[in-house]
């Protein structure tokens, strides 16, 4: 990185002998940070400097300093690297939904490779681990099923419906997401002229006040079944007959409802749901199997890839029809009733009960008999049920949020002393985590790690993990 001279730095703050704040330098970057920031160096100081992408020569200004590190804006792309692409949404450099956009999907492809590869060497210690290249999609845009779009009003007091900045609260207009499904333009629509008309007042998250936080859209792939749920910050939603009367007609439209939510905090949801028209959930099917969702559930957001990954978890259970298996973290049953198709008796767990009710039913609708749901903590339900039980497991599967699995969990795994475990893990940094503690007795090896592009243009990836027990 070579320091430019610089004529207007108002705010001289010095970081190094030659780095002062404002100014102008020249920088190639040699490296990304997991989050996608470029990383470019100046006088042995590192600076991270967003939209950049490996290999790019650009002209950054330094806009924040600390003593080893800092921060640099980018100002103008003076050698793209082989690596950068137009981003396709106009939005993609404020927005914080998507931050690759700027890169092939190639790269973007290798670039999560190597983030699992080297959470796992730096937080596993599993020095000389082969990561198997992503899976990724053929069309990397428009794939997600769901889109949670935050309310509020503009510096001229407009309502303004979109995405969340990157890093901060403040909403960025956004009518076209290019990850979203088309359908969610037309709801944004019909949603804004509605509370237009009636005087419906978007939420203000620095005074608590005001009505409607969220629209939470949801599509079934494979039905084409539409979920609209409003998040409000209120008991009852006012003048729903006429916004109702405008969402019926989309096609597809089966689910209308509401999300009471008062409290103040950054928790999209709260936990009662009221239906206004239609039913309760909406299906979809995977594999084959069919899904009702409600708005409470998980489910995974990248239906074309969730199929990819749960065919990979089948495929590393190894289940030949009569194993007793555990899959924790179940949410709607959705892996629980792929691996059911194959096992001797699956055992689902999962905290949210409208899940659970979700998993039971979808069990009975297709036609398993051989499943079993219990609600609670993964932490607490299988210790408890296995001193009551001691019934050991062939196979577990969990698939814990970004926070990864509890560590009374993991060890309650290692007692039961299952054949194969399967972790599908959404934050590599928390399976490395957990990874090394299943193989600390040296009882379990690492077999397989392939992850999965489940959310293309973002920093995100999922994997999926093999270890048997040697
Ligand atoms: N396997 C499911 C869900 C995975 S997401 C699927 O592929 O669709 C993780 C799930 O863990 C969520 O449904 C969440 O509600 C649930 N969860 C979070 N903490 C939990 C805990 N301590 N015990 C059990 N389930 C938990």
């Amino acid at each position: 990185m070579n320091p430019v001279p610089n004529g207007k730095s108002q705010d001289k703050k010095s970081i190094g002998k030659n780095i002062e704040k404002n100014q102008l330098a020249e920088v190639v970057i040699q490296d990304m940070t997991e989050n996608g920031e470029g990383i470019g160096k100046l006088d042995g100081y590192t600076f991270f400097i967003k939209d950049t992408v490996i290999g790019d020569r650009v002209l950054v200004k330094i806009i924040k300093a600390k003593k080893t590190y800092g921060y640099a804006r980018l100002m103008e792309i003076l050698t793209p690297s082989a690596d950068r692409t137009e981003p396709r949404c106009p939005a993609a450099g404020p927005c914080g939904g998507c931050q690759l956009q700027s890169m092939t999907y190639e790269a973007q492809l290798a670039f999560k490779r190597k983030k699992v590869e080297d959470h796992l060497r730096r937080i596993g210690g599993f020095l000389d681990i082969t990561v198997e290249p992503v899976i990724g999609m053929k069309e990397p845009w428009c794939y997600r099923n769901k889109a949670q779009f935050p309310v509020g009003r503009d510096r001229d007091g407009k309502i303004r419906i979109g995405f969340y900045a990157g890093r901060t609260h403040s909403i960025i207009e956004t009518e076209r997401c290019y990850l979203g499904r088309p359908v969610n333009e037309q709801v944004l629509a019909i949603v804004r002229t509605w509370m237009n008309r009636q005087k419906i007042v978007p939420y203000d998250e620095t005074t608590g006040k005001g009505l409607i936080r969220h629209v939470l859209i949801r599509e079934g792939r494979a039905t084409g079944q539409v979920m609209v749920c409003l998040v409000i910050n209120g008991k009852k939603l006012p003048a729903a007959e006429m916004l109702v009367q405008e969402l019926k007609d989309i096609p597809g439209m089966t689910s209308i409802s509401y999300n009471i939510n008062m409290e103040q905090t950054n928790v999209i949801l709260g936990r009662q749901v009221v239906t206004l028209w239609g039913e309760d959930t909406i299906e979809d099917q995977i594999g084959g199997i069919s899904f009702r969702i409600s708005p409470l559930s998980f489910y995974q957001v990248n239906p074309e890839q969730t199929e990819r990954l749960y065919g990979k978890a089948l495929e590393f259970a190894g289940l030949t029809g009569g194993e007793n298996v555990w899959d924790l973290y179940c949410g709607i049953g959705t892996i629980s009733l792929f691996l059911a198709q194959k096992a001797g008796k699956v055992h689902g767990v999962e905290i949210i009960p409208a899940a659970i009710e979700n998993a039971r039913e979808n069990a009975e609708r297709n036609g398993f008999t051989n499943t079993e749901f219990f609600v609670g903590k993964a932490e607490e339900v299988l210790p408890q049920w296995y001193r009551e039980h001691g019934e050991k497991a062939d196979v577990i599967v969990v698939d814990p949020p970004r926070k990864g699995c509890d560590p009374a969990l993991l060890d309650v795994m290692l007692q039961m002393d299952p054949e194969r475990i399967v972790y599908v893990s959404c934050d590599s940094a928390t399976l490395a985590r957990d990874l090394k503690i299943l193989t600390g007795e040296n009882r379990y090896q690492i077999k397989t790690i392939q992850p999965v592009d489940m959310f293309p243009q973002s920093v995100h990836v999922e994997t999926v993990c093999l270890l048997s027990r040697k």
